[in-house]
């Protein structure tokens, strides 16, 4: 399962990230190119751009399941400094 503490900083945020268990075997790039992209120089893959329509939903969801290492994961639409505690409705009275 991927992990979002480890993954690149080259992800743009958002949902979607690839963390550092990619072994570069291409997938991704293969189902999702308009999302996914390989860093050439450290040899991995990112997400340089979140879905935005429901087919790259459809490709990156399809790579995330491709992955062989499931170094692909998907925390919804929580940003880096948004924590669980913010969907709590509690009022803490
Ligand atoms: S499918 Fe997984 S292992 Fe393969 S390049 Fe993409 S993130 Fe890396």
């Amino acid at each position: 399962m991927a992990d979002k503490k480890k993954k690149w900083a080259d992800n743009v945020q958002g949902a979607y990230y690839v963390d550092d268990q990619c072994i570069d075997c291409d997938a991704c790039r293969t189902e999702a190119p308009n999302n996914f992209k390989r860093n050439d120089e450290n040899g991995y893959s990112f997400v340089y751009k979140q879905p935005s329509t429901p087919d790259e939903e459809t490709q990156s969801k399809a790579a995330m399941e491709a992955c062989p290492v499931e170094a692909i994961g998907n925390d919804g639409h929580k940003t880096d400094n948004e924590t669980d505690h913010k969907k709590c409705n509690a009022t803490g009275t």
